[in-house]
């Protein structure tokens, strides 16, 4: 049967592939430099398996490109002042130039305590109130990982974001907010969507550049999206048979869209990248080199 796919693949994994060859020259230089390459400290809390398959990926990714790193897996019973003992340690640890936390804590720990526990020098998930805080005030220091790595995607279709009609379906701290503060500092106009719009339809249908973060499968469908659009889908469902699939119908989008991120091999790839990307920003910082 003949295709009826127009749009382009927005190909996160090459990308990504390409800024983490480039990386690995980058740390290699700052190692013969500081005597010392980059480290970054991974918490994890608790037993769950996807959260353990994120922080195993994260591990491998530093590894490839010459970050060290330091995992601190704790029992799920860890009480919650216990865990901000270790981020007071972590933060002074001149070895430890980024700290990340594994999300979802244990319901017995607030993970906005845990969050703002973290020297904002050393935020590299880019989730600390000062972070966002710069991000929103147009001065950007480390910023969330997953709207950083779209916006890598975005520029790779070339396209100017001046007065683009941007949408964002999703209003996370963690993803929809960030990913309309970069659109905003972009020059864009920027509509952000959420579970109390109504008629999602509407404003999907205007959007020049569509990002979508809505933890719904196949919540946009494709005869929404304008032609020619730029779709971003930040999605991540995972399929009875094992199969990944997004918040966009992607077969229907990909008639309509001129370029589309696949899931698996969109986002997914660039978040890890930006995260190695904030710990090489965090040790320059630390160590006061800005060559
Ligand atoms: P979340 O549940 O914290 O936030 C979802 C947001 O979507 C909320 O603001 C909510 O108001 C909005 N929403 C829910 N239903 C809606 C609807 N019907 N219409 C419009 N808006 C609606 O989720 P999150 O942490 O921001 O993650 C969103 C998705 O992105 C999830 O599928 C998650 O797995 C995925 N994710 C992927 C990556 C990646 O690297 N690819 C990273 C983070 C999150």
């Amino acid at each position: 049967m003949r295709s009826l796919m127009n749009a382009r693949i927005l190909d996160g994994k090459a990308l990504a592939d390409r800024l983490r060859g480039e990386m690995t020259s980058e740390i290699e230089a700052l190692r013969a430099r500081h005597g010392r390459a980059p480290g970054l400290a991974v918490i994890i809390v608790g037993d769950d398996p996807a959260s353990h398959v994120y922080v195993r990926n994260k591990k491998l990714a530093c590894e490839k490109v010459g970050i060290r790193s330091f995992t601190h897996a704790l029992p799920a019973d860890t009480s919650q002042q216990h865990l901000l003992g270790l981020i007071g340690e972590l933060n002074q640890d001149p070895r430890v130039d980024g700290i990340l936390v594994q999300l979802p804590v244990p319901t017995h720990i607030r993970p906005d305590a845990v969050i703002e526990a973290i020297d904002p020098a050393k935020d590299v998930d880019g989730f600390h109130p000062y972070n966002l805080g710069r991000l929103a005030a147009r001065q950007p220091a480390l910023r969330s990982c997953t709207p950083a790595g779209c916006m890598k995607l975005i520029e790779e279709t070339g396209v100017n974001l001046h007065g683009k009609e941007c949408v964002v379906v999703g209003a996370s701290n963690i993803v929809g907010r960030p990913m309309a503060l970069e659109l905003l500092l972009a020059g864009a106009t920027v509509t952000v969507c959420h579970r109390f719009t109504q008629d999602l339809a509407k404003h999907v249908a205007r959007a020049e550049i569509l990002v979508a973060a809505a933890g719904k499968r196949g919540l946009i469908r494709g005869e929404w999206i304008r032609p020619g659009a730029i779709v971003i889908d930040v999605g991540i469902h995972r399929l009875e048979d094992g199969r990944l699939t997004g918040d966009v119908e992607f077969a229907t989008a990909a008639e309509r869209a001129a370029w589309i991120t696949p899931v698996p091999g969109g986002v997914g790839p660039m978040t890890i990248t930006m995260l190695l990307a904030n710990t090489i920003q965090a040790f320059r910082t630390h160590l006061g080199d800005e060559t």
